[in-house]
């Protein structure tokens, strides 16, 4: 396979980062409760699964990786996607959104709980990005596919950068949050926006992963863009560092995850639905403290003497810089694309 377009990213990397700020150690247990009694449900529905092509490129050849929970994980042989198939129906997924109890519990407790840091660490970097892409837009209409709690959108109406700010999050506690900010919120999923929306930046932060066909969000977005529009969205790469060494033990591979594209699969995704790929990122700063986590927890084992070296011995003096030797080549399992909507041929 033909190397994928990479932009180096480190300058944008920003500052050091780490899982425990952005999810408090005293809140995990109880996330992870809630989030097991959410698995337990989506297992009792497992007849009503069905068999999916590669969510990418459609190609309907995929090898078995690994499972989780006992789902089942395949790579596609064209593309190197990995996805879950049989998948939960669309209306399982949309079943399982609307009764989680592992979206209640961050939205009551986590996001509270972390909001600051994440704003600051998380989301102010993304906007520096988000506005970076816009520089050939005059004052854009920002719209957010799947806005949760609503940091960044907030962040974005805040900033003056743009000319209005409406997020697009079908869950109706967390739009409530959204509408509670004074953001403009459309209460459905992207695909079921009335036709007429307009936008001339589209963001969206980890939502595509999620979906039983991301092609039919691509192609709504595509729909509520002019030629020249943008479109940001953020994901995790399959092919990225903690999914490569941990498979089914990273935290990127969880039931709710059914698409891990990569950068080539991401960019074909998005030019079969009437984008150019602007730049490819993987601006990720956490893949070394998950591994680095995991040998601790005695999840996996790194026996390599080189990597032991600089993921365990001397994980304080190399672990960011070797992060950040990820982030630059495309290596982190965190990616970014930009794309602009082309005219229409
Ligand atoms: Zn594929």
């Amino acid at each position: 396979m033909e190397p994928a377009l990479v932009t180096t990213t480190l300058d944008t990397l920003g500052e050091p980062l780490s899982e425990q700020e952005l999810c408090p150690d005293a809140l995990l247990a109880g996330q992870e409760a809630a989030f097991h009694r959410d698995i337990l449900r989506l297992q009792a529905r497992r007849a009503e699964f069905v068999d999916v092509a590669c969510p990418a490129c459609g190609a309907d050849d995929a090898a078995p990786i690994f499972s989780k929970h006992t789902f089942a994980y395949g790579r596609c042989a064209a593309c190197a996607t990995i996805y879950m198939s049989p998948r939960p129906s669309e209306a399982v997924m949309a079943d399982y959104y609307a009764s989680s109890e592992n979206y209640r519990y961050w939205a009551t407790h986590i996001f509270p709980a972390s909001e600051d840091a994440r704003r600051e660490k998380v989301h102010r970097p993304w906007l520096e990005r988000v506005i970076a892409a816009c520089a050939g837009l005059r004052r854009p209409r920002l719209l957010e596919v799947g806005a949760g709690f609503g940091t960044f959108a907030a962040l974005a109406a805040g900033s003056g950068r743009f000319e209005d700010v409406t997020v697009v999050e079908p869950t109706p506690e967390l739009a409530a949050h959204c509408a509670a900010r004074g953001l403009n919120v459309i209460l459905h999923r992207i695909e079921d926006v009335p036709a007429g929306a307009r936008a001339d930046v589209i963001v969206s932060f980890e939502v595509i992963e999620h979906l039983f066909e991301p092609h039919r969000m691509v192609d709504a977005c595509a729909a509520m863009l002019q030629p020249g529009g943008l479109l940001v969205l953020s994901c995790p790469n399959g092919l990225g560092f903690d999914i490569a060494m941990l498979g089914a033990a990273s935290l990127a591979v969880d039931p709710e995850h059914v698409n891990l594209f990569n950068p080539r699969s991401l960019s074909r995704l998005v030019e079969s639905c009437g984008f150019e790929v602007v730049s490819l990122t993987t601006p990720g700063r956490l893949d070394v403290e998950f591994v680095h986590d995991a040998i601790a927890r005695g999840e996996t084992d790194v026996s390599d003497p080189f990597l032991r070296r600089v993921l365990v011995d001397e994980y304080d003096r190399l672990g960011w810089p070797f992060q950040q030797f990820l982030a630059s080549h495309g290596l982190s399992s965190h990616m970014w694309l930009v794309a602009r909507r082309r005219a229409a041929s």
